[in-house]
């Protein structure tokens, strides 16, 4: 196999590097990410639908459109190949005849984050880097330590405060060095800024989950889409619905549309809803306001239970825009409380335990229909991005603790009587 990368621009000054440089980030510092470009051609004649159908695996059935160059670096811990769910009961509760989720808490960590991970670390190996670090909210780096581990690398971990203790003890037992670092008073994130710091001194290769710093990683959710399509017998969804928080799950979704549109799989493209909470929406304001794309006014005092999606400074926004705005799609922002409730709701009617930045965009969909923005014969497909044991206890505070008897019948007849 061989991978079509031919060469990167910055998304920001234009600047092109070839894929022997060896780079993360553009050498302008301007914070612009490099987006990655294939010879279509190569890919094509590799990715039929016929061949891709005969390939093992997940996120690797699509070596020629990822940018890791010899196949013997790869790092997987089997991640994707996710399955895509019918779900007629929420569809019905919804009013949606054909509603299906994408169920990303399959994954190996537990979150999407392991689709671009994979990637990011097997970059790390081909560039023979010892030592990778992440700026997270959790998944993130819970995701990089894992695969870290995989492949014997040095994890360091830069997280935000409030990080979830599901995401921590992650990343505590798959061996990174985890550090929690202080809010600041400024606007810059604090994670980011450490992330660089450390970049700048020691050279450490950079795995957060968001474009700028690592453009390779980015790749990796690009397979969503793939997948996607594939699940629909080729066939495309007429609306894909994607939580937002830096925005580079749901820009490289669009940019798996795309390409899966060139490689002649699928002819079409669906309309893309991005979804944020209500107390940290900057790509959704700079969408519905028509900032530019590329000067995405940062949200300040970012608070929502979607700890996934808080993301004050959104890095790959601009891809986000992007996408909304091409394939003719929407930005909305659902609140704590419509997050908690989809939580339940998707919990309750199809068994699928989502964290509440999985649950997020479930919220939105319902939004989204009662607005009658999403028509009720439209097809649908939700992403769910990450599980609810990454963040129990949001969810054991909604609930009365569980009552508590001895194992004596009399005992738990009175206590069902006093239920019913
Ligand atoms: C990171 C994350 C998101 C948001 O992804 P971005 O690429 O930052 O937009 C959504 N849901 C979960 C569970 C996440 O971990």
């Amino acid at each position: 196999m061989e991978s079509s990368i031919t060469h990167l621009v910055c998304s920001r000054c234009g600047t092109s590097y070839g894929v022997d440089e060896k780079v993360t980030t553009c050498h302008n510092e301007d914070d612009g990410r490099l987006d990655i470009f294939y010879d279509y051609e190569i890919a094509k004649e590799a990715l039929t639908k016929e061949k891709v159908q005969g390939r093992q695996g997940g996120v690797w059935r699509y070596f020629e459109l990822l940018p890791v160059q010899n196949q013997h670096h790869i790092v997987t811990l089997s991640e994707g190949n996710t399955p895509l769910l019918r779900c007629e009961k929420l569809g019905h509760e919804l009013g949606l005849g054909e509603l299906y989720v994408k169920d990303e808490t399959r994954n190996p960590t537990a979150s999407f984050k392991d689709r671009a991970m994979t990637v990011g670390v097997s970059k790390a190996v081909e560039f023979k880097a010892d030592t990778v670090v992440s700026a997270s909210t959790g998944n993130a780096a819970a995701s990089l330590s894992a695969f870290s581990a995989k492949a014997g690398l040095t994890c360091y971990a830069f997280v935000h405060e409030g990080a979830s203790s599901g995401k921590l003890a992650q990343l505590a037992c798959t061996g990174a060095q985890v550090v929690r670092i202080r809010n600041l008073e400024t606007a810059e994130d604090p994670v980011v800024k450490m992330l660089k710091l450390v970049v700048a001194k020691y050279g450490w290769y950079p795995c957060p989950s968001f474009g700028p710093f690592n453009p390779y990683q980015f790749e990796g959710a690009k397979t969503i889409a793939f997948e996607i399509v594939e699940q629909l017998d080729w066939n495309i969804p007429d609306w894909v619905v994607i939580p937002i928080g830096g925005g580079g799950v749901l820009g490289a979704n669009w940019r798996g549309f795309v390409e899966a549109e060139i490689l002649g799989m699928v002819s079409g493209k669906p309309k893309i809803a991005g979804i944020q909470a209500d107390g940290c929406a900057p790509v959704v304001r700079a969408f519905k306001e028509g900032q530019d794309p590329l000067s995405i006014e940062p949200w300040a005092n970012p608070r929502t239970v979607a700890g996934g999606l808080k993301d004050p400074i959104p890095w790959d926004g601009d891809a986000a825009i992007k996408a909304m705005r091409d394939s003719g799609g929407v930005a909305e922002a659902v609140s704590d409380s419509e997050i908690l409730e989809a939580q339940r709701l998707l919990a309750r009617k199809e068994g699928v335990f989502a964290e509440p930045s999985g649950a997020a965009s479930i919220a939105g969909v319902m939004k989204l229909v009662k607005a009658g923005v999403i028509e009720p014969d439209e097809s649908v497909v939700v992403e769910v991005t990450g599980s609810g044991l990454k963040d129990p206890s949001t969810v054991a505070q909604m609930f009365p603790e569980p009552r508590l008897i001895s194992a004596r019948i009399e005992e738990f007849e009175a206590l069902n009587a006093a239920r019913q």
